[in-house]
């Protein structure tokens, strides 16, 4: 049976949607100057956040109940995942920052692991973290990645270097992509082993801010870091099958935050032109400035369709590889604009730190690079596109 796509928030979602988007617009929002500026005050804030989530029942919504989560519905939860995007720390505040590597433990670990992470992850207590990118190879391509791991009885001994791996200076545990089936075929030579922060030979060399940001993203020597042989995640050399599992759901929870973020910049623009004048009238009545307006609107409308219709070809046991390349690559160019322009119509107000849109504009930048390169997508997304001519389905968009 062909489901049509709804792009409404459904009826049954508007209430809790309506107290998570109250929960970030009232408190989440005047917190956010003071956890920028990070440090022991900071860290003191999110905790008092994420009691109030937990009290109010907002806490890991989109988690699975058996996990402790609130057990909602993949395709009820992008709604609520799009609100609580509308701030950078919505999901630590509300919980939800583990989610994906929840799903990974809960999956693949042995019941060793899943028993020591998974409920400290899943309340909020500890952090994890994930390394795939290394510095020495264009990481774009996995199939090149260096990091080994050799199994020495009973024991994987890893050796290499990663970086941006997000977190990893606070995280319990990192999870790591490691070559090791040399002789295997590149796609299956590789596997996801959890390596706990405190190992011997697991030294975190820097942190990297990104255009002037403090995210966590951080450099990793591991140097002969032994970990037990039950440390890999399902079976060996399948890595790259776990990283995409990993991947696509995230990649639809990354475009509603996005999504969230744009909606915040359009409010703070279209405000902005109506209170503004200049030459005598509003901005709101200048032609150019309504074109900022139009643009948003329609960059916004189509990525939420595409977002969701994505969404719902997932849920419904699709693997959307096309469509999930394509609002990745949509939905950061789509961000980046539409903070571009409420800078804009801000002047240079838009630059300073009196406006959130300083630091998203630069936190959008990232979304162009992060899991993966817009190039990437569009070439693997144009290739799947013309495979389906070259077998003689071709690609009818009423259908898909
Ligand atoms: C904020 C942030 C957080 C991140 N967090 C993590 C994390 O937690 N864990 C982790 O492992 N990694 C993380 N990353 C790393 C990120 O996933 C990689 O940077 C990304 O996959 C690209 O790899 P690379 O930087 O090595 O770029 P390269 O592979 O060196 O590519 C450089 C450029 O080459 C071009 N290019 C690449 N391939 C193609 C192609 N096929 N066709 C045309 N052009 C191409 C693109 O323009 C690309 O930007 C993070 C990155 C950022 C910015």
């Amino acid at each position: 049976m062909t489901l049509m796509a709804t792009f409404e928030v459904p009826e049954h979602v508007r209430p809790i949607r309506e107290k998570v988007t109250r929960f970030i617009e009232d408190r989440v929002y005047p917190a956010e100057p003071t956890i920028h500026a990070g440090g022991e005050e900071a860290n003191a804030l999110v905790r008092e956040l994420q009691a109030q989530a937990k009290s109010e029942g907002l806490w890991a919504l989109g988690h699975p109940e058996e996990l402790g989560g609130g057990g909602m519905p993949f395709l009820d939860y992008v709604f609520v995942n799009e609100v609580q995007g509308r701030s950078e720390f919505g999901q630590v505040a509300l919980g939800t920052y583990s989610l994906q590597d929840s799903i990974m433990l809960h999956k693949y670990a042995s019941p060793e692991w899943r028993d020591r992470y998974l409920k400290p992850l899943v309340e909020g207590e500890i952090f994890p973290s994930f390394a795939m990118t290394e510095p020495d190879v264009a990481s774009s391509d996995p199939t090149q990645l260096r990091t080994t791991a050799v199994l020495e009885g009973d024991e994987w001994v890893i050796t290499g270097r990663k970086w941006f791996t997000t977190y990893a200076n606070r995280a319990a545990y990192t999870t790591v992509m490691c070559r090791t089936e040399p002789d295997a075929p590149p796609h299956r030579a590789f596997s996801m082993i959890v390596v706990p922060t405190e190992t011997p030979g697991y030294t975190v060399v820097r942190e990297t801010p990104v255009l002037g940001i403090s995210g966590g993203h951080c450099e990793v020597d591991y140097d002969h870091v032994r970990v037990p042989g039950d440390n890999l995640l399902g079976p060996r050399g399948h890595g790259f099958v776990i990283a995409q599992e990993r991947l696509g759901p995230g990649r639809i929870f990354h475009c509603m935050r996005w999504l969230g973020q744009a909606q915040r910049a359009f409010d703070l623009m279209c405000h902005r032109l109506n209170e503004r004048v200049a030459f005598g009238e509003p901005l709101a009545d200048k032609q150019l400035m309504q074109k900022h307006v139009f643009d948003s609107y329609a960059e916004i409308q189509g990525c939420r369709m595409l977002t969701l219709h994505a969404a719902q070809k997932l849920d419904r046991g699709d693997q959307a590889r096309v469509e999930i390349g394509v609002i990745k690559v949509v939905g950061a160019r789509m961000l980046h604009d539409v903070i571009d322009r409420a800078i804009q119509v801000f002047g240079a107000k838009g630059l300073t730190d009196d406006t959130p849109l300083s630091f998203m504009y630069r936190a959008a930048r990232s979304g162009r690079i992060y899991d993966g390169p817009d190039e990437v997508h569009i070439q693997a997304a144009g290739r799947r596109v013309l495979e389906e001519y070259r077998q003689g389905r071709g690609w009818d968009f009423g259908l898909r």
